[in-house]
């Protein structure tokens, strides 16, 4: 398929948009407030789905306080693995209908909460498999009571409406995209990411700057989104070294949270692009990490878009305040100098010598297939193309 395709693909897309029943989480920012909306639904067991490490450092005890001081019963699930699979999916599936819940808690970062939302899905739709509904739009139905609590400030996942769960036995990753699946609720609280470690810190931070970023930068960007991808860039822009110095300074944890949560939002509605989509091949054959290769990637990227987007950069670089230059070209280019210095700073290096060069040809085609032709991505590259980024990535030239 042309370029032709892909542009005309997106643009129906765009143009369906409108009539599509988004709607954006209600923010809560105490536990205080969750237990009142937890009774005004008149729900009474959570299954909370949380993973190991979290549970042994005992983040969620004072929500568990809260809902036991107000009779709201629980049952936690801790089985969630970094990439979550379609049997932790159906563990926790049993477990909530056997327990007789009746709302679901993703307290974590991606993971678990992508797998309360997939729980919630086959709630709903107990005939349809995880794999049949991987796509877009194939849940259509409306989830019990979802509420996100998230440890990182970088996913977004709180704000989108996507879960992304792999088949062990095949490694396919299956992305479930539905309005249903977008929470009713995120519960934004800082203290949760103090005890991040700074890289972690770092690259979930710079993840949320990739959603804004590509959000922004790509075709068909609408008012709302643009002005929540800003928000997310001014905010990360201001805080991330802050927070990655001083991991409990509660005002920037705070902004950072929101900006993931804004960044979420954005690009939920006008997708991510070339970063994700070659970043994302990488994570599933080397095991590297989703924020560091997207922090990684993210310059190398916004160069190669060059001119198409010094423009909206240089909009992002001067609301942000760091735009130093006589022209749109000059502001843009040390926005993204900035962005490497970062990188530098939280010793996220420019190479990945990972890379096996025998895998680019199934690396590049991958990436391929994930960004056309839905992501309306500034510029369209062939696959040769994408080979040719994995072998300047890996150092090769
Ligand atoms: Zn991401």
């Amino acid at each position: 398929m042309g370029k032709l395709f892909d542009r005309t693909y997106q643009t129906i897309f765009y143009l369906a948009s409108p009539f599509l029943p988004w709607r954006e989480p209600e923010i809560v920012h105490s536990y205080l407030r969750l237990v009142k909306v937890i009774n005004e639904k008149k729900c009474q067991k959570a299954l909370i789905v949380i993973d190991q490490n979290l549970v042994n450092i005992g983040i969620h005890t004072s929500l568990v306080e809260a809902l036991t001081t107000n009779n709201i019963g629980y049952v936690v699930f801790s089985d969630v693995t970094p990439n979550p699979t379609i049997n932790q999916v159906e563990k926790a599936l049993n477990i909530y209908k056997e327990e007789e819940c009746d709302m679901l808690i993703g307290f974590g970062g991606g993971s678990p909460i992508d797998v309360a939302k997939a729980v919630g899905a086959r709630v709903v739709r107990p005939k349809k498999s995880l794999e049949a509904m991987g796509g877009i739009l194939k849940v259509g139905k409306k989830l019990p009571l979802l509420i996100a609590i998230p440890t990182t400030a970088g996913t977004g996942s709180e704000a989108t409406l996507a879960a992304v769960i792999t088949n062990s036995e095949t490694k396919r990753k299956y992305a479930i995209n539905d309005h249903a699946l977008i929470p009713h609720y995120a519960v934004l609280l800082p203290e949760l990411t103090y005890g991040l470690p700074p890289l972690l810190t770092a690259t979930t931070g710079m993840d949320a700057l990739t959603h804004a970023i590509e959000a922004y930068t790509n075709n068909g960007g609408t008012k709302f989104t643009n002005k929540k991808a800003i928000n997310a860039v001014k905010l990360i822009m201001a805080n991330i070294e802050k927070v990655y110095d001083n991991p409990e300074y509660t005002e920037g944890r705070l902004r950072m949270q929101i900006a993931a949560y804004d960044a979420g939002v954005a690009f939920t509605r006008n997708y991510v692009g070339y970063v994700h989509a070659l970043s994302h091949p990488l994570s599933a054959y080397y095991g590297l990490a989703h924020g560091y290769v997207n922090a990684l990637i993210l310059p190398f990227m916004l160069k190669e878009y060059g001119k198409k987007i010094h423009k909206k950069l240089a909009k992002l670089a001067r609301l942000s305040g760091v735009s130093e230059g006589v022209n749109d070209e000059e502001i843009a280019n040390n926005f993204i100098k900035r962005i490497e210095d970062l990188n530098k700073k939280f010793g996220i290096k420019d190479i990945i010598p990972e890379i096996d060069v025998n895998d680019i040809p199934s690396l590049a085609k991958y990436a391929n297939k994930e960004a056309r032709p839905l992501y309306p991505t500034p510029k369209i590259y062939k696959t040769s193309e994408l080979e040719a980024f994995y072998h300047r990535l890996k150092g090769d030239n």
